[in-house]
């Protein structure tokens, strides 16, 4: 009998890539860029503008960057600055005292 063993395969262990976008936690968009430079990360979202930068530690990967921007965010700890000035303009405070002063002419 021969005996042929099969040999168990280990499962291979596929290391999660970094991912180099992450989920916006405004516009939840996927569009969150984030770069390390100098113990900062600077973190901007491509669709909605929103950029923020904050302090990581030197061991702080992209990742790692980017659950503590959450935590921040979602703290309202962090500074965030548009890049785009999309400010609504709400005014419906616009009763109309004394009547009509149509001009017609
Ligand atoms: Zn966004």
């Amino acid at each position: 009998m021969g005996g042929k063993r099969k040999k168990r395969t280990k499962p291979i262990r596929v290391r999660p890539k970094v991912p180099s976008t992450f989920e916006c936690p405004r516009c939840g968009k996927v569009s969150i860029n984030i770069k390390i430079k100098n113990g900062m990360a600077n973190i901007t979202c491509g669709a909605c503008g929103l950029h923020a930068e904050i302090e990581v530690p030197p061991v702080f990967d992209n990742a790692n960057a980017y659950g503590k921007f959450l935590d921040m965010y979602l703290e309202g700890e962090i500074e965030i600055s548009d890049e785009e000035n999309n400010q609504k303009e709400e005014e419906e405070n616009y009763e109309d005292e004394g009547k009509s002063e149509e001009l017609h002419q």
